[in-house]
């Protein structure tokens, strides 16, 4: 799974983990980087090795050196793997893509699916599980983690990529036994006081709103994630809130994270913030969802933002679905 596992790169791995384990495989399932709390319920995350702590260092490179099969989740190139690149790039084994974002690094799989117009890798997941013949294989435990990356992905089913394929997966899933309200409580009702007050200080001092562009920013300073005790995963989300604001088109976060300023990009309609992170902020995504990074101060990843809007004046103005 890719750095920062969200609920798809977490729920794909541990779905997928679900059912090779009873098919008589060896399994490792290997996250880059820590994740969110609210990730800790998924069946199997106990047994998620963290590829910075150094307890599972040479565990995890010790699998990915001896894997024959190496299934990369909800990524398109290794970089997104952070630390683990080199490893993932020396292994013998090899390695099989399923994902959605854009560009994939074809050229380092040995075998793969890429298709952007899925919902989610759960969804891929469940689909490549059903095509090999093993959908029986899919028990609660893998429906939950699946559920959890689908759901997650589509933003509880809104977003334009929620198809009818979604939703026959989500009723299989169903007959397999999942309980849908118990996962969105795990997911969405887990957090602290703290968190929440966060974010009421976040939409009463941080939001900014530049109408004459349809676009919304929230820029975080440091101090902010040190004051109210903000840990990783705490700030998933955030971004969407601006989008409630009618008309608007664009919105964008700024993070400080101290190490670097952390952005992520949230569009309604045609504005394509995947091209809008490539050109500006060194990263990537989704036409309607895409992240970046500078090592920039906030205040001058906030002004190239500015400018970068302003840049886009003619396709941000011009308001349409
Ligand atoms: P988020 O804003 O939730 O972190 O990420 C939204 C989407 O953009 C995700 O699909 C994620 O994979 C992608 N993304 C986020 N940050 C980066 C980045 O720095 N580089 C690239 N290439 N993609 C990113
Ligand atoms: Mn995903």
């Amino acid at each position: 799974m890719h750095q920062k596992p969200d609920g798809d790169a977490m729920g794909s791995s541990l779905g997928l983990y679900h059912v090779l384990i009873q098919l008589g495989h060896q399994v490792t399932v290997v996250s880059p980087t820590n994740w969110a709390s609210f990730l800790n319920w998924m069946p199997g995350c106990d047994l998620v090795l963290d590829f910075e702590k150094s307890i599972h260092k040479d565990k995890a490179l010790a699998a990915i050196e001896n894997a024959d099969w190496i299934f990369c989740l909800d990524y398109n190139v290794l970089s997104r793997t952070k630390n683990m690149e080199q490893a993932l790039a020396n292994a013998k084994g090899e390695r099989i893509l399923i994902d959605h974002h854009q560009h994939p690094q074809t050229e380092v799989f040995a075998f793969g699916i890429s298709d952007t117009s899925k919902s989610s890798t759960a969804e891929m997941v469940f689909d490549f599980i059903k095509a090999s013949g093993n959908e029986n294989k899919i028990n609660v435990l893998s429906a939950e983690c699946l559920y959890a990356g689908v759901m997650t992905d589509t933003g509880s089913f809104r977003f334009p990529l929620t198809s009818a394929s979604v939703h026959t997966m989500v009723a299989s899933l169903k007959e397999k036994g999942l309980n849908h309200s118990k996962v969105h409580e795990l997911l969405f009702d887990n957090f602290s006081e703290n968190r929440l007050r966060f974010i009421g200080n976040v939409l009463l001092n941080r939001l900014e709103v530049f109408f004459e562009y349809n676009t919304a920013l929230i820029a975080i300073p440091q101090a902010d994630l040190v004051k109210y005790d903000i840990k990783t995963g705490d700030t998933e989300g955030l971004v969407n809130y601006p989008l409630s604001i009618e008309g608007i088109k664009l919105a964008a976060i700024i993070i400080d994270r101290g190490e670097e300023r952390k952005c992520s990009f949230r569009s309604k309609g045609d504005f394509d913030v995947n091209i809008f992170a490539r050109t500006y902020f060194n990263g990537g995504g989704h036409k309607n969802a895409a992240g970046g990074q500078s090592i920039e101060t906030l205040e001058e990843v906030k002004n190239k933002f500015m400018q970068a809007v302003k840049d886009n004046k003619d396709q941000l103005s011009d308001y349409s679905f």
